[in-house]
């Protein structure tokens, strides 16, 4: 096993597809490390909101969405609460 780059902490090799958004992506393979994930929401007509953990292609600037399963859970519960608490400000405001 060749470890090619490992950084601090988790990260996931991932390549830019536009996933979820489109499709349309540059393919290039990058490694997405938990700061360059953020949350993006979708809600359906029925109002059931879906969440989705989306990192930007810095090549492109396309955003592509990675798996829930493939994002650690205390991270995603991390990524939950601050887009939440941005939303709430929003709200405020
Ligand atoms: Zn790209």
């Amino acid at each position: 096993m060749k470890i090619l780059e490992k950084g601090p902490g988790w990260n996931i090799k991932k390549r830019c597809t536009g996933a979820g958004n489109g499709e349309g992506g540059c393919n290039s393979l990058l490694l997405v490390e938990e700061n360059d994930i953020y949350v993006t929401s979708h809600t359906d007509i029925t109002g059931d909101t879906d969440y989705y953990y989306t990192f930007c292609c810095p090549v492109c600037g396309k955003e592509t969405d990675i798996a829930e399963k493939d994002v650690p859970s205390s991270i995603r519960r991390k990524k939950l609460d601050l887009y939440r608490s941005k939303f709430d400000r929003r709200l405020v405001l």
